[in-house]
């Protein structure tokens, strides 16, 4: 009896032994998912904040209404600036301030009319935009002879036939790439420079088709920032719609060689430089406020819409993300940095006025992170450098994931942030679902009913957990190779 009373007493103590490892396995594989105490719940009450509320959608609204047109240079930039220095303050951010930058002044003007004369005497009527930068054609309009090309390889080898011409720039956006992206990068080249290659061959001007994502009916034209070389001459330049530019090439089809006239007239006009200005409020560090995690987007935008994806959803996710932080009770070690860039869209002054002017704290900023992607639903964060900077992401990705806010990414940045990727401040940058961004973006249709309230919130979310993660990290993100 004894006997077996021993042996039921060590089966007992084996079942609590096992008991025991099998919770301290458990425990271990919590720890390990779980690497920041208490941070995973912080995490899921910022978004639930952001969600409830939705204030990232009103605070994107009382931009739009208080200044709807701001393009850098115009009356609209100040109002907008005033707007930043508001709502900052509102939140309860500290060092809330206005620093100057100096900007261009270009003037969309009224006019953009672009009409085929078909040789039977009628004409058809293309929508068209001015592209940023462009001079005005000369007075009374500009008529000329079209010539098409896809590429500037092919215009050059055009010589003399290109001279006193109108060139048609009509690479269509390559659909079939996986990245949004990418199709955009490539196809934005000859908005770029489709003038200063026109100008090269004699062309009296650049007709570029849209760098847009949209259907072949779609009639709204993408403007955006276009350049001239500085010893060449500056020939008007506008963007077309996908439907206009169809239509040219229908046009141009059925001419069968023959020439195909079109008159165009435009009043944009550049008007020097003047000021603008980034508008910058701080969540100051527990522990280390000289170490800087910035969070940005710009508060510039073309004039075609209302900007409210490019960028006023980076404002209200940089402005909300600050929001859910301070709500949560956080008090981060390192500063977080609320910056509203003043000049992102015709020129980059905001970002590169602001690494200038901050050149003796950019050794402690420890991460810039820009949302200019639009406020569509998130799918995590997207990180600069390598591997090291990946791996100094891992817990965050896991937070992100069992969030499901996406993911950690290789590959961040943003073009305000990107004059401090020379002194090696880690470059990131919010991800968003980019299918729909390229139909919106630098067009009429940029307007705060295609920005969904709940996509904006989920974004200002992961913004502000990540945020809030680097700003309390026990050890900083790996410097990137300064570029
Ligand atoms: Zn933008």
């Amino acid at each position: 009896m004894l006997h077996a009373q021993g042996a039921a007493s060590i089966m007992r103590a084996m079942k609590i032994l096992l008991r025991l490892m099998l919770v301290l396995v458990a425990g271990a594989a919590v720890v390990a998912q779980e690497p920041a105490n208490g941070f995973r719940e912080r995490a899921i009450a910022m978004t639930r904040d952001a969600l409830r509320t939705h204030n990232s959608h009103a605070l994107l609204g009382r931009l739009l209404q208080y200044a709807p047109k701001r393009l850098a240079g115009s009356p609209g930039a100040k109002d907008a600036a005033e707007w930043g220095v508001a709502e900052m303050k509102a939140i309860g951010l500290k060092n809330v301030h206005l620093e100057e930058v100096t900007v261009p002044v270009w003037d969309m003007g009224a006019v953009c009319r672009v009409q085929v004369l078909h040789a039977d005497g009628t004409v058809t009527e293309l929508r068209a935009l001015p592209l940023g930068g462009s001079e005005p054609t000369p007075q009374g309009g500009v008529e000329a002879e079209v010539l098409a090309v896809k590429s500037f390889g092919q215009l050059r080898a055009l010589g003399d036939a290109a001279k006193g011409k109108l060139i048609f720039f009509a690479r269509p956006f390559d659909t079939s790439l996986l990245s949004a992206g990418q199709a955009y990068g490539e196809s934005v080249v000859q908005r770029g420079q489709g003038a200063i290659e026109a100008a090269k061959v004699g062309g009296v001007g650049a007709l570029v088709r849209s760098a847009g994502s949209g259907g072949l009916e779609d009639d709204f034209p993408h403007t955006g920032a276009m350049n001239y070389a500085d010893d060449g001459v500056r020939v008007p330049a506008c963007a077309l719609s996908l439907k206009a530019a169809e239509a040219l090439n229908k046009a141009l089809d059925a001419a069968a060689g023959k020439p195909v006239r079109v008159r165009w007239v435009q009043d944009c006009a550049n008007k020097g430089t003047g000021p603008g200005w980034n508008v910058v409020g701080d969540i100051p560090g527990a522990l280390t406020p000289q170490e800087i995690v910035l969070i940005g987007g710009h508060i510039d935008a073309w004039p075609a819409g209302d900007g409210a994806h490019d960028d006023g959803a980076g404002c209200a996710h940089v402005l909300e993300a600050a929001r859910i932080i301070l709500g949560s009770g956080a008090a981060p070690r390192r500063t977080v940095r609320c910056v509203l860039f003043a000049n992102e869209e015709n020129g980059l002054a905001g970002g590169k006025g602001y690494a200038l002017q901050h050149l003796a704290e950019l050794p402690q900023h420890v991460a810039a992170l820009e949302s200019d992607s639009g406020g569509f639903a998130p799918r995590g964060v997207g990180v600069g450098g390598g591997k090291a900077q990946l791996e100094a992401m891992a817990d965050l990705a896991l937070h992100l994931q069992a969030l499901n806010l996406g993911t950690v990414k290789p590959g961040g940045g943003g073009a305000d942030i990107s004059p401090m990727a020379a002194h090696g401040v880690p470059q990131l940058s919010l991800e968003v679902a980019g299918e729909r961004y390229f139909d919106l973006h630098h067009t009429a249709k940029d307007k705060i009913e295609n920005v969904h309230p709940r996509e904006l919130a989920l974004g200002a979310a992961v913004l502000g957990i990540t945020a809030l993660h680097l700003a309390d990290a026990p050890t900083n993100l790996p410097r990137q190779a300064a570029k």
